[in-house]
């Protein structure tokens, strides 16, 4: 995975973020505490006073005896123990209570990233893509059921939007499922059916929870396999490793042999590996086939789980409402 410096910077302000809202979160409990308890207080303070005095003398800067400071500081450690107790708390409650207790937010544990500090990357990686900003409005809260007509469908024998109400539970149990080894969805159905927006909605989830999600035109990502099959760019290994890879608009590109071969084989590694993949289409099945290869449309077909889009171009009829209302 390519991480661009001013990702990693971002991550980095993000776990600086977490420390400091632990720091100052810990720092209003424990005010709230002392005023509750003011001996708390006044034994904290003088064990922290005992404490500077053992330094000191550990460092030769006056003399003492080291022995009587340690009892002295155990026993009111006892005491604040006994208090804690009183008061129905224990001494985690008076700890910071970080976003991931393994590295504390510093994002690192023994010199290496924390996997909370990789999931940031790869969240912040799907958000600057491209597309990133595009699909962030595109969530499951936004995706709008009263768009799609409820009058049954011949074809389906069931309205649009009860179809779509199916998807959006699919959608939404695929996130909850989720790793759910290589379980992959094929949308199908006409432009301006919300496919986009569903497949972003999940990609925004899964992204938001840490996993590697890659979202790709086709048409910029069949560009790119043939770039590298032929030395015009390096290759990257984002779309073959990532955890989920959405492939929008498949058939919006320019078809050849070529770039079906390279996706049949892309998709099929990734069935292979157990790696999910949404790829969304205009084409319905039959003209898949007749597109690229009876091979690729039979295993977009037969291995994806296939969600039909129906109803009205919810774009169009938007923007004809916003002529109409003169907006
Ligand atoms: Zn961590």
């Amino acid at each position: 995975m390519i991480v661009r410096k001013e990702l990693q910077q971002a991550a980095d302000r993000l776990m600086e973020q977490r420390r400091q809202q632990a720091e100052e979160e810990l720092r209003a409990r424990r005010d709230g505490l002392y005023r509750h308890c003011p001996k708390l207080k006044d034994l904290e303070q003088e064990q922290a006073g005992l404490l500077a005095e053992l330094t000191a003398l550990a460092l030769h800067k006056r003399s003492g005896d080291p022995a009587a400071l340690r009892a002295r500081c155990a026993a009111i450690d006892r005491q604040r123990t006994a208090l804690l107790e009183e008061l129905g708390l224990q001494a985690s409650d008076l700890s910071p209570r970080y976003a991931c207790p393994i590295c504390q937010d510093t994002g690192f544990v023994e010199g290496r990233p924390c996997s909370c500090y990789l999931a940031a990357l790869r969240r912040l990686s799907y958000e600057h893509s491209p597309m990133g900003a595009a699909l962030r409005d595109q969530t499951f809260e936004t995706f709008d059921l009263a768009r799609y007509s409820d009058r049954p469908d011949d074809r389906f024998g069931l309205s649009p939007r009860r179809v779509m109400e199916k998807n959006l539970h699919i959608a939404k149990d695929f996130v909850a499922s989720f790793p759910n080894g290589g379980r992959s969805l094929l949308f199908t159905g006409p432009s301006g059916l919300g496919k986009t927006h569903l497949s972003s909605a999940i990609g925004g989830e899964l992204a938001a929870r840490g996993f590697h999600v890659v979202y790709e035109m086709a048409p910029t990502l069949l560009q790119r396999l043939e770039d590298v099959k032929f030395g015009r760019a390096e290759p990257q290994d984002e779309e073959r490793i990532c955890d989920l890879l959405i492939v929008d608009d498949l058939g919006s590109e320019y078809i050849t042999a070529f770039s079906t071969a390279a996706l049949f084989s892309l998709l099929a590694e990734r069935l292979v590996q157990s790696r999910s993949t949404i790829v969304s289409t205009n084409f319905v099945p039959a003209e898949l086939e007749e597109a690229y290869s009876k091979k690729l449309a039979s295993r977009l077909c037969y291995e994806y789980e296939t969600l039909y889009f129906v109803g009205e171009d919810v774009r169009k009829r938007d923007r004809q409402s916003k002529i109409r209302d003169g907006r």
